[in-house]
């Protein structure tokens, strides 16, 4: 293991065909989602006998793949994502990246798949953010989207962990998630599909979990919903999250609760949202929230809001719920003052706006 965790320096060969200046601010005036590409990537190379090895920042480009290369038949793969953002003063910043590399290695372990050291993530992240920093949209609401991952890249056709893996990272310049900037997102109740059993992978960040929730994704646009929410596995009665995002209720005695981990992906954003409501006085639980509970306090105007979060949505109010037996609209359906005022603390520290009080910001 002690050749995994060395940390080998980065060659950096630059792009010698880079997109013109004028092409990029084209591509930069309306980004959408995770389809604008930047110039470069980072590589680094992992073999059972080496260690991690070969890193390198080099101009995007297809990659080869072997037919037989293991993740293409097992899946063994697992990947992040976090923002960088032009922060009021001008500097570059990254918000929460080690929870990033420590979440990285926490799905690393569930998948069999060798660890990567913090340093190297940071380091390869944070290069190639420095090299393609003129990617990030000047745009409301723009940043550049990083995408860590690391694949099993072994050419062999057996159920094993894979003795050979690729690590990388490609950067996207995003806009808004949602299309239109939507003010509040309707969710679709999977009754059929569940996304993550007990001892399974649900708290893993890795492919699997995503191409699972598809089917139950379609289902939701088949309804009219923009989203999947998804019920527990063993009783198909607890709220557990949406198919890329956690979910928090608001009460009308000022109270939050948020599902508990376990089955679900421990969000930074979860997270930092629960961190910033505490200091701020206010009650957040975690605790289980049934279905049933959930229509009866909207119904009966307990539940005043209730909303979803993650890097990519950041916070996004939830106006009403859909299910095989009927719809219900949470509050008046659209954004609530509670979800609002937590949207603008958080967008806040992470542009550099407000005190970075938690010590979460990170100049790049
Ligand atoms: N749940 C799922 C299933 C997700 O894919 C994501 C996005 N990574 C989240 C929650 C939110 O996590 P984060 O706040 O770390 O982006």
């Amino acid at each position: 293991m002690s050749l995994a965790l060395a940390t080998p320096p980065f060659a950096i060969l630059p792009n010698a065909t880079p997109v013109s200046v004028a092409d990029r601010g084209l591509m930069l005036e309306n980004p959408g989602f995770g389809r604008v590409f930047t110039d470069h990537m980072a590589i680094v190379r992992y073999s059972a006998g080496k260690g991690w090895h070969d890193a390198r920042l080099t101009a995007r480009a297809p990659l080869q793949i072997d037919p037989a290369c293991s993740v293409l038949h097992y899946a063994q793969e697992i990947f992040e994502g976090m923002k960088a953002y032009r922060a009021a003063d001008g500097s570059v910043v990254l918000f929460r990246p080690e929870a990033n590399a420590a979440r990285f290695n926490d799905s690393a372990r569930r998948m069999a798949m060798p660890e990567l050291p913090e340093g190297l993530f940071l380091e390869a992240v944070e290069q190639l953010i420095r090299i393609d920093r003129d990617w990030i949209p000047a745009v409301e609401g723009g940043s550049l989207y990083l995408r860590p991952f690391m694949f099993a890249n072994e050419v062999f056709l057996g159920v094993k962990p894979s003795s050979e893996y690729l690590f990388l990272v490609i950067a996207s310049s995003v806009g808004a998630y949602f299309k239109g900037g939507r003010e509040a997102v309707s969710l679709w109740v999977s009754e059929h599909y569940t996304r993550a059993a007990p001892g399974g992978t649900g708290a893993a960040k890795c492919g699997g979990n995503y191409a699972a929730s598809l089917a139950a994704q379609a289902e939701a646009i088949e309804h009219g919903c923009d989203q999947v929410v998804f019920l527990d596995a063993a009783e198909r009665k607890w709220v557990e999250e949406l198919g890329g995002m956690n979910i928090f209720f608001v009460f009308d005695d000022g109270s939050i609760i948020t599902p508990p981990l376990g089955t679900i992906l421990p969000g930074i954003t979860r997270d930092s949202i629960m961190t910033i409501a505490r200091a701020d006085g206010i009650e957040l639980r975690e605790e289980a929230y049934s279905i049933d509970q959930w229509k009866a306090d909207a119904a009966s105007g307990k539940l005043r809001e209730a909303f979803a979060c993650g890097t990519a949505a950041v916070v996004t109010p939830i106006g009403e719920v859909h299910s095989t037996d009927g719809r219900f609209t949470i509050g008046a359906g659209g954004a609530g003052q509670v979800t609002s005022r937590i949207k603008q603390s958080l967008v806040a520290i992470q542009r550099g706006e407000a005190p970075d009080r938690f010590g979460w910001v990170r100049p790049v």
